[in-house]
């Protein structure tokens, strides 16, 4: 076997989309050829809908089609149990479980599926650190080696997470699909980076939105020292940190009433427990805030209709132009004594 390049494949799906360049670059600085699963398509959902067990998400049954579609074509699967990746707060369970489902469902053998554990909840960078360690020496003895790689992965990730925060998708990174056009108006679209990123599972949304004549923010987009300052304004935060993403951009937003914003639209998963809490707290202060602007709360599954989404958005944008138009109106008229 001298020389041939082992193969391992990276599920595209769920913290994929967060994570994409620092575990390809990791990966690949250990001298492993990275295989990712295509864009999600027909296949992947159905197949995924298959395996996953009635009480599981809509995007961790996806997550399966993806593994599905790579685990004969790869020697090794990329299943990291990233049980925290910032001090003090946790992953939504159904991540941390995700090598346990997928070992079981698929009888990987231990020797296939990589799934050593990174977690920073209570030692933060040592965690992650030793996470990256136990994950390496899987195909590398030298520690100082397996940091290197680290180091190099960080730099990519940052890079990565740059771009986002730029206004770059990561669909718009990854498969250098092409930008949206640039809008005056915006729409803030909150929601897990795997529902907002993936164009199959949301039909479309930031392509459609941008069509109608607006340019769309999510939590990428914004700096995190911003959400975390904007999240102490809660009382008692949640425990899972991208929950805390969506409260504190939200928060930001509602505060700061950015004027270019005209209407939120938080894209929730249906079956998802941390999207239920945190949709019904962003639902009520966005009501209870003066001079707020439109909000639409849209459920994902596997049920949902792509005419039934565009008849919301468009309903959704005549609310906005609406307010829009009422609000200017009464601001430029006369004044009357
Ligand atoms: S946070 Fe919600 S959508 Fe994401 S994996 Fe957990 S249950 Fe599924």
């Amino acid at each position: 076997m001298i020389g041939l390049t082992l193969k391992v494949g990276i599920p595209r799906g769920l913290l994929f989309y967060r994570f994409y360049n620092l575990w390809k670059t990791f990966l690949e600085e250990l001298g492993l050829e990275v295989v990712i699963s295509p864009p999600t398509n027909k296949l992947v959902v159905q197949r995924g809908l298959t395996y996953g067990v009635e009480e599981i998400c809509f995007p961790v049954k996806v997550f399966l089609g993806h593994v599905l579609s790579l685990k004969d074509r790869v020697d090794f699967l990329f299943v990291p149990r990233m049980v925290s990746f910032y001090k003090g707060e946790y992953n939504c369970p159904k991540i941390l479980g995700l090598p346990d489902l997928v070992r079981n469902l698929f009888g990987i053998p231990p020797e296939r599926l990589v799934d050593g554990e990174v977690n920073m909840r209570e030692t933060g960078i040592r965690g992650w650190r030793k996470g990256f360690l136990e994950l390496g020496r899987r195909w590398e003895k030298n520690e100082r080696k397996i940091l290197r790689a680290l180091e190099k992965a960080e730099d990519a990730h940052r890079l990565y997470r740059k771009e986002l925060k730029r206004g770059v998708f990561p669909e718009n990174f990854i498969d250098q699909k092409p930008l949206c056009t640039p809008q005056e108006k915006k729409v803030l679209l909150l929601g897990h980076t795997y529902l907002t990123s993936d164009s199959y599972i949301n039909m479309n949304i930031v392509q459609k939105i941008n069509a109608l004549g607006y340019g769309v923010i999510t939590q990428d987009m914004v700096e995190e020292q911003k959400i975390r300052n904007y999240l102490k304004l809660v009382r008692k935060p949640s425990f899972w940190t991208i929950s805390n993403e969506i409260i504190g951009t939200a928060l930001a937003y509602l505060k700061e009433k950015d004027p270019s914003v005209k209407g939120y639209i938080h894209m929730v998963s249906f079956e998802c427990g941390p999207d239920s809490l945190v949709g019904e707290l962003v639902e009520r202060w966005i009501k209870r805030e003066k001079d707020t602007v439109p909000y639409l709360r849209l459920e994902i599954d596997e049920h949902t209709g792509e005419a039934g989404l565009v008849t919301r958005l468009e309903a959704f944008v005549d609310m906005m132009e609406w307010r829009h138009a009422r609000r200017e109106s009464y601001l430029s008229s006369p004044l009357t004594s």
